[in-house]
C-alpha cells in the first residue's frame, strides 16, 4: 500500500514516516499542493493524507481540484483543532475523512485502514478481513474459503464491523442499522446477534471483541 503525504510540517513528516513505515506502508511525501496534484494524477497511490495548511494552494483547494479532475483516491484531511469550518468544507469538497491535529498514531492507522478497505470494496464489492471475505454485491460470506451462511441481520452487523475495523462500532449504531428489520432493536438484541456471529466465526482467526461500554470491534 502506497500513501502520499502532503504536509509542510517537518516534525510531523518525520513522525509519520516512521509510524507508517512500521505499519508496512510505503510513504511518499510532498510539501506543497501543486506537485501533489501532478503526483496523484499518476494514480499510483492507494491513499492521500493532505494537510489543510499548506503554502500557496491550501489542502482543501487541492482536494477540490483532485475531485474536479475525476480522481477518486481516498483522501484523509489533517486539520487544526480550531479548523471546524475546514473540516466541514473538506468533507463537502470531496475528502473522505478528517483528523484533527494533534492526533494519536493508532487513530491515524485506524482511519487509513478503514478508508483503504472502503475504497477496495467500492471497486470490487469484495472486502476481506483476515480469513473472512464479504461480497457486498451478492451478500455472500466466506470464512477461510468456505461458504459462511448468515441471516440478513447477521450479515448487516458483520458488514458494518468489517467496514469499520479496526475501529470500534458503537452498539447503538449496530442496533440502528438493523432496526429496519425489527420495529425497535434493543441493545440486548444486538448482543444476541453478536453471540450467534461469534459461534459461526468460531476459531477461524477473526473474532468480535467487546469494547466495554462502547460497542464491538472486529479483530483479525
Ligand atoms: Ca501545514
Amino acid at each position: 500500500m502506497r500513501i502520499l503525504l502532503v504536509e509542510d510540517d517537518e516534525l510531523l513528516i518525520s513522525g509519520l514516516r516512521e509510524a507508517l513505515g512500521q505499519a508496512g506502508y510505503e510513504l511518499d511525501h510532498l510539501g506543497a499542493a501543486e506537485p501533489a496534484l501532478d503526483a496523484l494524477a499518476h494514480r499510483m497511490h492507494d491513499l492521500a493524507i493532505i494537510d489543510v495548511g499548506l503554502p500557496r494552494m491550501d489542502g482543501l483547494e487541492l482536494v477540490r481540484r483532485l475531485r474536479a479532475s475525476g480522481n477518486k483516491v481516498p483522501v484523509l484531511v489533517l486539520t487544526a483543532r480550531d479548523g471546524l469550518d475546514d473540516r466541514v468544507r473538506g468533507l463537502n469538497d470531496g475528502a473522505d475523512d478528517y483528523l484533527i491535529k494533534p492526533f494519536l498514531v493508532p487513530e491515524l492507522l485506524a482511519r487509513i485502514q478503514a478508508l483503504i478497505r472502503r475504497s477496495q470494496s467500492a471497486v470490487s464489492s469484495r472486502m476481506t478481513a483476515g480469513p473472512l471475505t464479504l461480497d457486498t454485491a451478492t451478500r455472500e460470506a466466506q470464512l477461510a474459503g468456505q461458504a459462511l451462511p448468515l441471516t440478513a441481520r447477521e450479515w448487516d452487523l458483520l458488514e458494518m464491523m468489517a467496514l469499520a475495523a479496526p475501529s470500534v462500532v458503537a452498539k447503538r449504531r449496530l442496533a440502528d442499522s438493523i432496526s429496519r428489520w425489527d420495529k425497535e432493536v434493543t441493545d440486548n438484541a444486538v448482543e444476541i446477534y453478536v453471540s450467534r456471529l461469534r459461534a459461526k466465526l468460531a476459531d477461524a482467526g477473526v473474532s468480535i471483541r467487546t469494547v466495554r461500554g462502547i460497542g464491538y470491534r472486529l479483530d483479525f
